[in-house]
């Protein structure tokens, strides 16, 4: 018999591939007799970035082990909308997934399958094998705690979410308001809308939930969920804090990049960074805006523009690379601001301008990693929701964690150049800003102790490995 194994099932995005793999470094880590097997799906969206990635951690970590599973035909009517495809895709794969997992299970006892929530589609097959099956949450706990309770809020109304002007009372977080909820929940006759219903309901009939954050960042929403509040008509299984899990390995050569080298000749905490995501892209008008706000705040910035869409284009896409920053800012921007900012187009190393001693404060689209990148770098945070979970989590990182400031945005999300003005001088030199320093400063002392040696995410992690062991009632040795 080969070693005992664990599975992992990610969602092929790098926000949620990233963390996932760091959860196999740390098993491979701490139990090197376990053989760690991630599958890979084709990507659902092609970015390229992927392939990549996979290749170079097999490279560096060569004992985790990527399964590629077979590319597959899709049916002609196969949703191009991004949250479609990303549940659709599980689902067409579940035969495969099925055979594959059987044909591990002869060779080696499996003591884990490990879901992304978006991989809920291998639920049932996992189940059925009677394999432990666990989730993976890619977002914070908080978010856990709405995500856990929307079968309590379907429960409870016949009504979309969309037509309810209402706050919502979710055990463990501040209300939320149903327009601040992820949009694919408005209507619950989408496919989109039974999907997240059903992973939630599953989850919490699991083996357990791996949560990508830690205690002290959300102590009261841990407490809520290990209270079992959040899942009402039921038991709650067991939580497990095991982060932050950020990307790690290889780090960006100063030398190579242009923003690092910019940032190098800064003034210490004075630049206030920009950044949107893998997919936040915003309108013209928009860009025009925040670029006449940051001129008239007069603060130091450093700014990752996309391409913006076509006019008859949504948000989702994400833009060619190629574009002229001066034709889509306003005229004399970039001349006018060349002492004090640096435009950078697309893609910039966040993680290492984060944690450069220049860098004072962020502009966040309130994307998961993004916001624990920011914690572990001590950076406070201006909330700038885009899409997905990020104004429910823009609710908590400004009313509970209290490490972000909020932006005064309109109903449709669009924000004018004095708000930008405003609030990016008072992150930067105001006393609310100086706030979410202090308490940013905190966590991400408690970020790094959560990590270190018997501390609270180290804990959870070895509590999850041994339930591995509880589930296999025919070993008796630990492996
Ligand atoms: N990121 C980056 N450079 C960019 C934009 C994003 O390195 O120009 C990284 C960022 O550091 C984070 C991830 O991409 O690790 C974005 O993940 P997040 O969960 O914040 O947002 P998503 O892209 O999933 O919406």
């Amino acid at each position: 018999m080969e070693p005992a194994t664990v599975v992992l099932y990610p969602f092929l995005a790098m926000g949620h591939l990233v963390s996932m793999v760091e959860l196999a470094k740390l098993i491979h880590i701490h139990h090197p007799s376990l053989s760690v097997i991630v599958f890979i799906t084709p990507e659902p969206y092609e970015t390229g970035s992927i392939t990549k990635y996979v290749s170079t951690i097999s490279a560096t970590t060569p004992a985790i082990t990527f399964h590629h599973l077979p590319t597959i035909s899709l049916p002609p009517d196969f949703s191009s909308e991004f949250t479609d495809r990303a549940f659709g895709f599980p689902k067409l794969y579940i035969p495969i997934v099925h055979k594959t997992l059987l044909s591990i299970s002869y060779k080696s006892t499996i003591k884990a399958v490990i879901l992304d929530f978006i991989s809920n589609a291998a639920f049932s097959v996992s189940t059925s094998l009677n394999l432990p099956t666990y989730y993976f949450y890619t977002s914070g706990a908080s978010a856990l705690c709405e995500f856990l309770y929307l079968t309590t809020i379907h429960n409870a109304t016949s009504k979309n979410i969309e037509d309810l002007d209402m706050y919502f009372d979710i055990p463990g977080v501040p209300p939320i308001h149903s327009t601040y909820m992820p949009a694919v929940m408005f209507n619950r006759e989408t496919d989109v809308y039974k999907n997240f219903i059903d992973t939630a309901s599953n989850m919490a009939k699991s083996s357990g939930i791996i949560v990508n954050s830690f205690v002290g960042l959300e102590e009261r929403a841990v407490e809520t969920l290990r209270d079992g509040k959040c899942v009402p008509d039921g038991p709650t299984p067991p939580i497990y804090l095991t982060g932050p899990l950020i990307a790690s390995g290889k780090q960006v050569d100063p030398d190579e990049s242009e923003c690092l080298k910019w940032l190098n000749s800064q003034p210490t905490k004075s630049v206030v960074f920009l950044c949107f995501g893998s997919m936040g892209v915003f309108k013209k008008e928009q860009l025009k805006e925040i670029a006449n706000g940051l001129e008239k705040s007069e603060q130091r910035f450093l700014w990752v523009v996309r391409n913006p869409p076509p006019e008859d284009q949504s948000m989702s896409s994400l833009g060619s690379k190629e574009f002229d920053l001066d034709a889509i800012l306003p005229e004399g921007f970039l001349a006018r601001t060349r002492d004090k900012g640096l435009v950078v187009k697309t893609w910039a190393p966040q993680l290492a301008i984060l944690c450069h001693d220049s860098v004072g404060g962020f502009v966040t689209h309130c994307g998961w990693n993004s916001t624990l990148e920011a914690v572990v770098a001590g950076v406070p945070m201006l909330a700038w929701p885009l899409y997905a979970e990020q104004r429910i989590n823009s609710v908590f990182l400004v009313q509970e964690l209290k490490v972000a400031l909020a932006l005064k945005m309109s109903a449709d999300g669009f924000v004018n150049a004095e708000a930008v003005e405003e609030m990016v001088r008072e992150l930067m030199a105001g006393l609310e800003g100086r706030a979410v320093r202090e308490r940013v400063l905190e966590m991400s002392v408690k970020a790094k102790a959560a990590v270190d040696d018997s501390g609270s995410s180290q804990v959870d992690f070895f509590r999850l490995t041994k339930s591995w062991n509880h589930h296999d009632k025919s070993l008796n040795s630990d492996f």
